[in-house]
């Protein structure tokens, strides 16, 4: 059922509780938290410009990082304030807590138009336990609540999903804001019904991190391409060797069992034919983490057989051009996963051709949808991030959407 969204609100004069992300990445100078990447706070100023318009007071809440319970003041919010007046241009609030009189008192001096900004709201163990007296107390001043945060609705917490149910107890509107909404029309709406072929793209490291979006994506797309680390697991249980490559031996009889269903729903299910490998080598130093530094030695493609001492880093050519030909017919696109570690350049390329075809194919009309936090960071490195219909902000979020989860963010706003 579609969602109330923050287009269909009236909302002058009242106190609106916005869940946002701002879980921005700080980094210390000379003593100072500073935010290293604003996008999470841009992306969030369409729905506050359009809810200042409407006359709102706004109240933002959000977490940064994982403070469990104490006030640890390396993840204040303050920073983010600072950042998000700049950049809304309109007074920005801070108050160093996000319950009790402080903050009543602050949201009661708002204005119509003007903006309050919580401390984190993780700084309360409350918040992850969804505690509902906690939630009741997050909700005193909420009058409306919105949520914009997509990256958070698969979690039930209490500024998440509490205060919307505390809110709608009331008689109160809870609705998605204008990020949250292009979420749930791209990852869902759009792809119930897709314009065909609808061609899905998987990849990543896990056939047990995707198997449930495999086997619900069976049931609507046209083609599936396999790429990444997953397509190892299937190769082993197609009885070729897979030499020291990542695999999920106790997963061999369930990428059977999804081959099984494609042939069985008539979907073309393909699977990378070539191979990029590499001898990994331990370069005897440590990294940052103190986990060893590899280096890769006799890099090479390879078909069938991977070699005992070699490990595979990512679909070879003939498998990218093979499956970029598939994405230039394709009307409706879906790509969760990379097709290989994308990270180092020299394993990079299946990703590259498959971006490029994504590009090509939106630019000549398909509609192409990207979820997952590394897929997006891959379209990004490849400089084609603006060259797609959508690109989901929701990372995990997404993925779950994706698998046909429902999440306790969306499920909590209001129904239109
Ligand atoms: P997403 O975040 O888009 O859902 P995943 O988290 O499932 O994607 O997978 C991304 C990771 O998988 C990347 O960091 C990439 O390096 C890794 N990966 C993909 N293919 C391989 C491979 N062949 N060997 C090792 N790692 C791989
Ligand atoms: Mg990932």
């Amino acid at each position: 059922m579609a969602k109330l969204t923050v287009r269909d609100l009236d909302v002058r004069g009242k106190r609106v509780f916005m869940r946002v992300d701002y879980n921005v990445p700080l980094e210390e100078k000379d003593g100072q938290m500073v935010i290293t990447d604003a996008t999470r706070i841009v992306e969030t100023l369409p729905t506050l410009k359009l809810l200042i318009e409407k006359g709102a007071k706004l109240i933002l809440a959000a977490h940064l990082g994982r403070p469990k319970g104490k006030r640890e003041s390396s993840m204040s919010l303050r920073p983010v304030a600072a950042k998000l007046q700049e950049l809304v241009g309109v007074p920005v609030q801070f108050v160093d807590d996000c319950i009790g009189e402080k903050v009543e008192k602050a949201a009661s001096a708002l204005k119509e138009g003007q903006i309050l900004l919580l401390e984190n709201v993780r700084y309360y163990n409350e918040e992850e336990a969804n505690d509902p007296a906690f939630a009741e107390k997050l909700a005193k001043v909420a009058d409306v609540y919105v949520n914009d945060a997509f990256g958070a609705a698969h979690r039930a917490h209490a500024s998440t999903e509490g205060v919307a149910r505390v809110v709608a107890k009331r008689g109160g509107k809870c609705a998605a804001g204008l990020l949250m909404e292009r979420e749930l029309k791209f990852l869902g709406d759009e792809l119930e019904n897709p314009a065909r072929p609808f061609v899905v793209i998987l990849g990543g490291a896990k056939v047990s991190d995707k198997i449930k979006v495999i086997d619900r994506l069976l049931e609507k797309a046209n083609t599936i391409l396999i790429g990444g680390a997953m397509a190892y697991t299937f190769k082993l249980a197609h009885g070729d060797k897979v030499g020291k490559s990542l695999v999920e031996p106790e997963h061999k009889q369930t990428a059977l069992d999804a081959e099984a269903k494609a042939k069985k729903l008539g979907v073309n299910f393909q699977l990378p034919t070539d191979f990029v490998v590499a001898t990994p080598v331990d370069t005897g130093k440590l990294n940052k983490k103190g986990k060893p530094v590899m280096d890769f030695t006799n890099i090479q493609t390879v078909k069938g057989n991977i070699p005992d001492d070699a490990e595979g880093f990512g679909a070879g050519e003939e498998t990218a051009k093979h499956y970029a030909q598939i994405i230039s017919e394709a009307k409706t696109i879906l790509w969760n996963g990379p097709m290989g570690m994308f990270e180092d350049p020299r394993f990079a390329a299946s990703t590259n051709i498959v971006a490029r075809a994504v590009a090509d194919a939106t630019q000549k009309g398909a509609k192409s949808i990207i979820g997952g936090g590394d897929s997006v960071k891959a379209l990004n490195k490849a400089k084609l991030g603006d060259k797609v219909t959508f690109m989901s902000t929701g990372g995990g979020a997404s993925l779950e959407f994706l698998e046909g989860a429902v999440l306790p963010g969306v499920a909590a706003l209001s129904d239109k």
